[in-house]
């Protein structure tokens, strides 16, 4: 199906000196392999927050990759999608025939990061209508029943908290810290104790934050402000823990992480550590010889993994909803909800927007 590619729509921009609004953009043209959808709910992540404050004066790009939407046009040569499905969109979009995704990388397909193409590469979603590609490999369809408010949550926090959690490797009974307990913390804290951990030191201070993270499974809550906290962990633990996921932190975080774990054990970042160098502990980390795993990565895309994750949620396994601290309705609202995760008071988890 052919498109007018001088037709335009409204899409709320990052505009650079850390300014944000609405600009007219180009209609997204759809490939043989591809979709365009139109929203239905969007959220802001604090990426958003991030790149909009990052952004350079003279560029204007596109926010927005939390989404959930309904296809309006689709590719000819896409099998399993039609107009008017209402799908999971993923932010992490691979093209499935790179070496990279081959390799086992997608979510760095084509080049590092290359997988993350929203706000960068094209367009993000916090628009009137926004491209996939690679349809049939990298939307899912909402289930059935499931409520904008979960399925919203799958593609980004969801799969970023339970990314941290894999890449731990949780073992049954292992014992694991969670740095960070946001939206992205609080899914590894789910992830962790679903996946089979015993202890799970949840590591933060806000309120809610800190409920959730009980709810979710969290057997104790250290605060990252108080002294010694890494210490704290250790004398109650007993002896150094087995994995620590890192969704929050500071540029000790890192050190922090290794002097808790164990040799053999694992610290998994999923956080985005904007520091120029991160010491790490030489002794604790047997001067490189302590046999402890550092892992870090873009959390992954694609079809398959949005769906066990959908599963997840559909058995009530866990219930990524509660995360929803704020919604508002229309698509004019949503630099609303972008100064509420901008101010992010105490109170404020996830903002969401039902287009
Ligand atoms: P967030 O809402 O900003 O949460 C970060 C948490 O870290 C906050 O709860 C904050 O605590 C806590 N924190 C701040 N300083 C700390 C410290 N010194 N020690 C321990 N915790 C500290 O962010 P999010 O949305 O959950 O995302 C978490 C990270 O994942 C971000 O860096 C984000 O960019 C990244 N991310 C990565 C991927 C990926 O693919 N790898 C995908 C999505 C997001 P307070 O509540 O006290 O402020
Ligand atoms: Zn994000």
């Amino acid at each position: 199906m052919s498109v007018q590619t001088t037709d335009l729509v409204k899409a709320f921009c990052c505009l650079g000196n850390g300014e944000t609004g609405w600009k007219e953009v180009a209609l997204p043209t759809c490939g043989p392999l591809d979709a365009i959808l139109k929203p239905l709910a969007v959220c802001i992540c604090s990426s958003d927050v991030g790149i909009a404050s990052r952004c350079p004066p003279g560029v204007q790009m596109t926010l927005g990759h939390e989404v959930v939407g309904e296809i309006v046009e689709i590719g000819s040569l896409v099998r399993d999608f039609k107009i008017g499905d209402k799908c999971l969109v993923p932010p992490i979009t691979p093209d499935w025939g790179t070496v990279e995704a081959q390799a086992g990388v997608s979510s760095h397909s084509g080049g590092q990061e290359g997988g993350f193409k929203f706000t960068g590469q094209k367009p993000g979603v916090f628009a009137e209508r926004f491209h996939v590609n690679h349809a049939d490999a990298n939307l899912a369809h909402l289930p059935d029943g499931m409520p904008l408010t979960s399925a919203v949550m799958i593609g980004d926090m969801m799969s970023t908290g339970f990314f941290g959690a894999e890449q731990a490797g949780i073992e049954y009974g292992d014992s694991v810290a969670v740095i960070g307990i946001g939206p992205v913390g609080l899914m590894a804290v789910a992830a962790a104790s679903i996946g089979g951990a015993g202890r799970v030191f949840a590591v933060g201070t806000r309120p809610k934050c800190v409920q959730l993270a009980k709810d979710y499974g969290a057997t104790d809550i250290i605060s990252y402000k108080s002294d010694n906290f890494v210490e704290k962990i250790l004398e109650a633990n007993g002896k150094p823990l087995d994995r620590v996921i890192i969704a929050g932190g500071n540029s000790s975080t890192l050190g922090d992480a290794v002097r808790m774990i164990r040799p053999g054990g694992v610290v998994a970042n999923v956080s985005i550590m904007g520091y120029e160098s991160m010491a790490l502990p030489g002794a604790s980390f047997g001067f490189g010889i302590a046999d402890k795993t550092i892992k870090g990565g873009l959390c992954p895309g694609g079809r398959l993994r949005l769906e066990k994750l959908a599963s997840l949620v559909m058995y009530d396994r866990v219930d990524p909803s509660k995360l929803i601290t704020h919604e508002f309705r229309g698509i004019d609202k949503i630099p609303d909800a972008f100064e509420v995760m901008k101010a992010k008071d105490e109170d404020t988890i996830k903002a969401l927007v039902y287009i």
